[in-house]
This record gives C-alpha cells, structure tokens and sequence, in this order.
C-alpha cells in the first residue's frame, strides 16, 4: 500500500479506504439480516480501479461481486479476487470455457441464449435473469414454461434468479406504483416455479436506489454500486433511507507552473476566456483525457486549492487546464489541487458536479477508470474491524 512519488506528482485518484469499509458497515445493517452485500465494481468500479476496490472489499469480508463483462471477471480473478462473481452483461456463449476456467456465473438474458449456453456441453454457473418491465436484459415474465425449461437444462447450473428495477430511484407515485409491480411480478413468477417442484435459487432485486427506497424486501443478495462508493447519482436525490454514505473517491492534481497574465488576454484555446484585470492563473495537469469532463469550464467548473474554492478558466484541454488563483495567497507550483470529492466542500461532490454537467455522478466517475494512477491513501484500512 501507500503510493510512489511518481503516482502523485501529476493528477491521480486517491481512495479513502476508511470511507469504503464504512459505507459497507452501514449499507450491511440497513439490509436485512440474511441478505449479502455483492459489490457491483463494473467499469473499473465506477473509476475507482475494480482490483484495489475489490481486493480492499475481500479483505472486509465481501464475498460477492458484479461485473459488466467476462474481461472485466477474469481480471478480477487474475489479482485473486475471491468468492463469487456475477456477469450482469451478455457474453458470448463460446466463451464457456472462459467462464468454467474463471469460476464466472454468467447472467441468463434469455430462453434463446439458456439453449445456446447449455449446448455448448460445459457445465457453467448461471443467474437467470426475469424482466419485470426495464425490457432490456432477461425472461419476460410471463413466459413460464421458457423459464421452467430452462431449469431442465444439463448444463446449466442456475444458482441464482433475479430481476432489475428501472425507476426505483423515484419517490413519485406512479414510478412507486410501477416499481411495486415490478416486485409483483417477479414473485408472482417464483411462486409459479415453485408450484411447478422447482427449487428456488439466490434471489435479488435491489440495487443501490432499491435498497434505499425499498429496504423491506428480502432476498439473498443486493447489487450495490453507486452507494458503496459513498454517493447519490444526484445531489438532491431524496430517499426512504437516508445514509450516512461518504465519498471513497477524490480527483487531485498539482500547480505545476504559475503565470501572469494581463487584463484584457485570454486563457486557452479559442481565446475563449478574457480576463477582466490582471490575475495570477495556474495551470494544472489534468483534462478530458484523463476524463475530467471538456465542459467544466466558464463559470461551471471549481477546484479547490490552499483551502479556497476557485473557478476554471478557459477551455479544458486534454491533458491540462488553467485555474484562476488572483484571490488565494501563498499557492506555489507542486500545491494539491483538489478537483472532485473535497469532503468538506459539498459543491465538489462527485454528484454536484456531475448535476452541474447534465449528468449522473455513475457517468462522471466511470470516464475515469483509463490514464489516472489510482492510490490508496495509507493508514486507512482497519481489518477485522467490521
Ligand atoms: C449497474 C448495475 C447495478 C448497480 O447499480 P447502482 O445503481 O450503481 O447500485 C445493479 N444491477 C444491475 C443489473 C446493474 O447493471
């Protein structure tokens, strides 16, 4: 653990391992008491680096895990992740061997695809997937019979059943009456299977909104993404449970060269920013290409540097922007910038930020699992202490 020097002399991600084992703690005692935490750590756990999150979340007890796609399960198993883990996503069904090797349970997304899994004559682990209303992936769920067949099936060893909500981030009554019937459904379908002498699997429904809006029901597991990372996808989203969830994620970056720049010049490409008296302007290491988002600037975007909050100017470029730091005293080149997930600044929120874009905090984090050294702020983990 800790970091080198050279992870942290241009722009990286710094986790707050404290804060994850803390989200879990109070994610775990929210659930009911049989239900198991699996951990959606798809698109590099929403940019937090899935290996490090993961292997952190094995260490505190987490035995189970979601992923979007076989890859992205194999390099889970590859830096020794341990316990299960899910494929939410399609994958191809010549990839049986694959998922047998990895110990991967592949999501089931429909009678047709059951057939061409189960006649690739390997036996694999499976989580059916039933589609209550989302129609994207999974079994209508009126098809009972494709559904009973598909537990007929030799080679499918079906470990798991479960459904998806689409709109249970809403507390407004028609998105409640649909998501209820979502639920209706899907039992309504397990009591069908069951009356037809089939053994219940794993159950699941929730993910992160459903917990916190549906927190009642219960089933197996609950598929918690945006929350184990200790934010809402919206800053004012309202909730039945209302958590104490704390960011694991912060976005820094230094000073690396300070100019003056003269009333009436611009800053950046396309002159786009004309400064309006003589200002100190810093320029900072990071841009759209380590997916800090292009249009966070003019007035929509703030870092905060030497404890004050000041604004980006010009147009954010690829592997740099400018900051304007006229009004703080005493910032020299190699000051830490912080550019999301300051604590005590909730304008620098992961959500905010991304509300501010037009966007969910899920989007804003994932763009940036590519070119960014993802470090682990040392002193943080406690084992056992869950
Ligand atoms: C991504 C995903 C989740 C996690 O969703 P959050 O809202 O981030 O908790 C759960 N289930 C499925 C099927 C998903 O695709």
């Amino acid at each position: 653990m800790g970091s080198t020097q050279a992870e942290t002399e241009r722009s990286w991600i710094e986790l707050n391992i404290k804060n994850l084992q803390h989200n879990v703690k109070v994610l775990t005692q929210a659930m009911p008491p049989a239900c198991e935490l699996m951990a959606v750590v798809k698109a590099q756990a929403y940019g937090h680096g899935a290996c490090k999150i993961s292997t952190m979340l094995n260490k505190i007890g987490i035995k189970a895990f979601a992923a979007a796609t076989v890859e992205e399960g194999i390099q889970l198993r590859k830096s020794g992740i341990r316990g299960e883990i899910l494929i939410l996503g399609y994958t191809d069904t010549k990839r049986a061997s694959d998922l047998q090797k990895f110990d991967l349970i592949q999501t089931l997304i429909d009678f047709e695809y059951a057939k061409a899994l189960n006649s690739q004559n390997l036996a694999v682990k499976v989580h059916m997937k039933i589609d209550t209303g989302m129609h994207r992936l999974g079994f209508p769920c009126t098809e009972v019979l494709a559904v009973k067949r598909a537990f007929e099936m030799k080679n499918l060893k079906i470990c798991g059943i479960y459904t998806h909500l689409c709109c249970a981030d809403s507390l407004q009554a028609d998105d409640i009456a649909f998501t209820r019937k979502q639920i209706d459904r899907f039992y309504h379908l397990l009591d069908a299977l069951k009356d037809g002498e089939i053994d219940i699997p794993k159950v699941h429904i929730q993910s992160s909104y459903g917990l916190l809006n549906y927190p009642d029901l219960t089933c197996n597991y609950i598929r918690v993404g945006i929350a184990l990372y200790g934010v809402l996808s919206s800053p004012n989203d309202d909730t039945n449970l209302k958590l104490d969830l704390r960011p694991v994620l912060s976005l820094k970056s230094r000073v690396v060269l300070i100019r003056k720049v003269k009333k009436g010049e611009s800053v950046g490409y396309g002159r786009e920013s004309t400064v309006k008296r003589d200002s100190r302007i810093a320029i900072i290491p990071i841009g759209y290409g380590d997916g800090f988002p292009r249009n966070l600037y003019n007035g929509n975007g703030r870092v905060l540097v030497n404890s004050h909050i000041v604004p980006i100017v010009g147009r954010i470029c690829m592997d740099q922007l400018s900051i304007d730091i006229t009004d703080v005293e005493g910032v020299s080149t190699g000051d830490i910038v912080t550019l999301i997930g300051a604590e005590e600044y909730d304008d620098l929120s992961a959500s905010s930020v991304a509300y501010s874009l037009g966007t969910i905090s899920n989007e804003l984090l994932c763009r940036m699992g590519a070119r960014l050294p993802v470090i682990i702020k040392s002193d943080a983990l406690e084992v056992n202490s869950l």
